[in-house]
């Protein structure tokens, strides 16, 4: 089987975990500030915290703009559902933006007009979660302004974009957001093996993200509410977690962001080849701006067959050996999200789009022949 993602790992990453294995710390030792300060510097962001998941990097993100009960965080419903989880760990309100039929994303003119709703209602969100879906940024300095005239924070979830550019912007140097968070699980670009990045160009917001990662406890006289009592002396100041990333991730983590721009250039090839091979297929890609440079995390397809339904090609080519994979089910569609109230036909774009998904697989070390492989399977099932 073909599988839709792959990590790759060298000699070389082998040999930064094997370091870490033999030196005096497994975790809280140099490996976690040396990756942070390897994301930080990559996307130009003042500061990075490592922690165990993209997961636990919302719930600390989120936590640390203040969102909790009586509060409504906002996200697309075409994501992993961690990017709306969040705000349920906070306590907060849930809501979705539908999608944009033509980039996939969050589309900002029916998060305007949701706004404007929701002021007249007194129901504003506290947070917003931008998701750049398959690696392709969303329209931030639209969301941006809009943040700005209705007040709400901004997390990128930038889970499948590290390494991507929209213009000069670097994603991740939070030029239009608070917070952007990074996976480092094996599919996504680069990895950690598990693992997650927040990064800011605040102080505040980076220094309460640290402290909510390790329990709220802090060795830091100046935060203290009373005298230390000694060298040994710490206090639990908030209600942290333990989300800490190990040093052994972390050497994983740092010497796979060596290879990132690498990793990056040889997605977009494959996709280039893709894009050329299906374009006179009955199929629909992702809109990507010219000026945009996207990580290509994912390479989805929309099937346009007259006479092939999503679920019929997907049997076909899996039953071919190919590992397609479909990125997302609504969240708001999910059980959990029903319970709660939202209903088919809630987001007919992000319904539509889940309708006709597929996601083909992508990664670096993909062989042409593979492709190939593919794409041959795809357009002989198109074609029946
Ligand atoms: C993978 C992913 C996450 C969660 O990442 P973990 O590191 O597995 O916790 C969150 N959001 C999106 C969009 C993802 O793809």
């Amino acid at each position: 089987m073909i599988p839709y993602g792959r990590q790759e790992i060298l000699q070389s990453d082998i040999d930064a975990v094997v370091g870490v294995l033999r030196s005096d710390f497994l975790t809280q030792g140099p490996a976690v500030p040396a990756f942070e300060q390897a994301v930080a510097v990559y996307c130009g962001a003042a500061h990075a915290v490592a922690v165990n998941s993209a997961t636990s990097a919302l719930h600390i993100a989120c936590l640390a703009l203040g969102l909790g009960k009586g509060d409504r965080l906002w996200t697309s419903p075409i994501t992993f559902v961690a990017s709306a989880n969040c705000g349920l760990y906070c306590g907060a309100e849930v809501d979705f933006v539908d999608i944009d039929p033509e980039t996939f994303n969050l589309c900002p003119q029916a998060l305007e007009r949701k706004l404007i709703e929701a002021e007249r209602a007194g129901r504003l969100p506290k947070v917003v979660v931008p998701v750049h879906l398959c690696g392709t940024p969303c329209d931030m300095a639209a969301i941006h302004a809009l943040g700005q005239r209705f007040g709400f924070r901004v997390i990128e979830d930038a889970s499948h974009a590290i390494g991507a550019r929209d213009g000069q912007n670097i994603v991740g140097s939070c030029r239009y957001s608070d917070i952007t968070v990074f996976s480092f699980h094996p599919v996504k670009i680069v990895t950690s093996g598990e693992g997650g990045v927040a990064v800011t160009n605040d102080g505040t917001l980076a220094h309460r993200m640290s402290l909510l990662r390790s329990h709220g406890i802090t060795r830091d006289p100046g935060e203290m509410t009373a005298e230390s009592e000694g060298a040994w002396y710490y206090q639990q100041i908030d209600l942290g977690f333990n989300y800490r990333m190990t040093d052994i991730h972390a050497a994983l983590g740092r010497s796979q962001m060596e290879r990132l721009e690498a990793y990056v250039a040889r997605r977009h090839e494959l996709v280039g080849r893709y894009r050329e091979e299906l374009s006179g297929s009955p199929v629909t890609f992702q809109r990507v701006r010219a000026d945009q440079y996207p990580a290509f995390h994912l390479f989805v397809i929309r099937i346009k067959a007259e006479k092939k339904s999503r679920a019929a090609v997907f049997q076909f080519l899996r039953e071919n050996g190919i590992g397609v994979n479909v990125h997302y089910i609504p969240v708001h569609l999910q059980p959990y999200y029903r319970s709660m109230g939202f209903n088919p036909g809630d987001f007919p774009a992000a319904e539509s789009y889940y309708r006709e998904a597929i996601s083909l697989p992508l990664y670096p070390g993909l062989r042409d022949e593979d492709l190939r492989k593919v794409v041959q399977s795809l357009k002989e099932c198109l074609a029946q």
